[in-house]
């Protein structure tokens, strides 16, 4: 089933996990997974590594979801290091195994490489290529609520966003975001140009203080002063900081879901617990 038609039957909670190394078993992920699905998530997205990395592991990740019939697989999928061929390859694997919504992206350029190794530079011309071949997927693509960070400005990435809305992607799902009123400065901008797609956020819980500040920094996301405030104030005490991020993250989620956002994509980094406890305090999901 297309994502789009869940959006439409209004289901507004998904996750996202990442696969296991090649050399690493299957089965801690699988029992999460069996865990997430129990909150009746309208999908679970799986990561793609760069350059080919976790590659076998996403496949079957994305078909042991999609095959358990609980809800969609969404399967994240990049321009880098893929050539035309590959991106052939992988449609018929995809669609061999049931998957019908895939995230199409640039994808993380290796540390070091200057550029995009292989045939698409943009996330744009990669989604129209998978659709010229396969037009029966339904294709998400990303959007930074706080510009990507190689975009000179939010106007222009939102000129990049319109590009991918018309090779034909369905919806959105952004970067995480830790300012509401950042994203909504950006959902302003994006509605007034143009991007009519339905947009579904994307959110980081706040688990510890160094990983907050890699991820937003390194992601060129702003820490609001309230988010810097815990890093103070916490930063020393564990399990004081997580519950501070924990209460953060829940007013965050309440918050998005007054704005005009067609989902709650929460980055679950493959830790049940925290992300269970954000689902049954921000009433996300029925089925508790
Ligand atoms: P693009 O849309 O190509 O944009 C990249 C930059 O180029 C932007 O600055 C944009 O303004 C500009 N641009 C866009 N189109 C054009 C054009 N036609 N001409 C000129 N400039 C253009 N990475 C992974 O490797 N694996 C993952 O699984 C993964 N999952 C992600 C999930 C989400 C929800 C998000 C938000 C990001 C994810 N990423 C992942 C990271 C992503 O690959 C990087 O943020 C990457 O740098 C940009 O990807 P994009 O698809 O937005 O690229």
């Amino acid at each position: 089933m297309r994502i789009t038609d869940k959006i439409k039957s209004n289901g507004k909670l998904s996750f996202e996990v990442f696969p296991p190394k090649t050399d690493k078993p299957l089965e801690p992920l699988l029992e999460t997974l069996e865990k997430l699905y129990a909150f009746k998530p309208s999908f679970i997205s799986c990561t793609y590594g760069a350059l080919g990395s976790n590659k076998g592991r996403n496949l079957e990740v994305v078909e042991s979801i999609q095959k358990r019939g609980v809800c969609e697989a969404l399967s994240h999928f990049t321009c880098v290091g893929n050539s035309r061929e590959d991106v052939l390859t992988a449609i018929a694997e995809y669609r061999s195994v049931g998957v019908e919504n895939l995230l199409a992206l640039r994808g993380d350029i290796p540390k070091g490489a200057k550029k995009v190794t292989g045939d698409f530079q943009h996330a744009n011309e990669l989604i129209e290529f998978i659709l010229q071949n396969e037009p029966s997927l339904c294709i998400a693509a990303a959007c930074y609520p706080e510009k990507h960070l190689l975009a000179d400005s939010l106007e222009r990435d939102i000129d990049m966003l319109l590009k991918k809305q018309d090779a034909g992607a369905s919806f959105l799902m952004t970067q995480l975001c830790y300012s509401v009123e950042n994203y909504l400065r950006f959902l302003e901008a994006a509605r007034k140009r143009g991007v009519t797609l339905p947009i579904i956020a994307g959110i980081l819980p706040i688990l510890k203080p160094d990983g907050l500040v890699r991820m937003t920094l390194s992601n060129g996301c702003s820490i609001p002063k309230e988010v810097a405030a815990l890093v103070g104030r916490y930063g020393e005490d564990e399990q004081a900081f997580r519950a501070a991020g924990h209460e953060y993250i829940v007013e965050l989620v309440q918050t998005f879901m007054k704005a005009d956002v067609a989902g709650i994509h929460l980055y679950t980094l493959n830790h049940f617990e925290d992300v269970a406890a954000l689902v049954r305090d921000t009433g996300l999901s029925d089925a508790q």
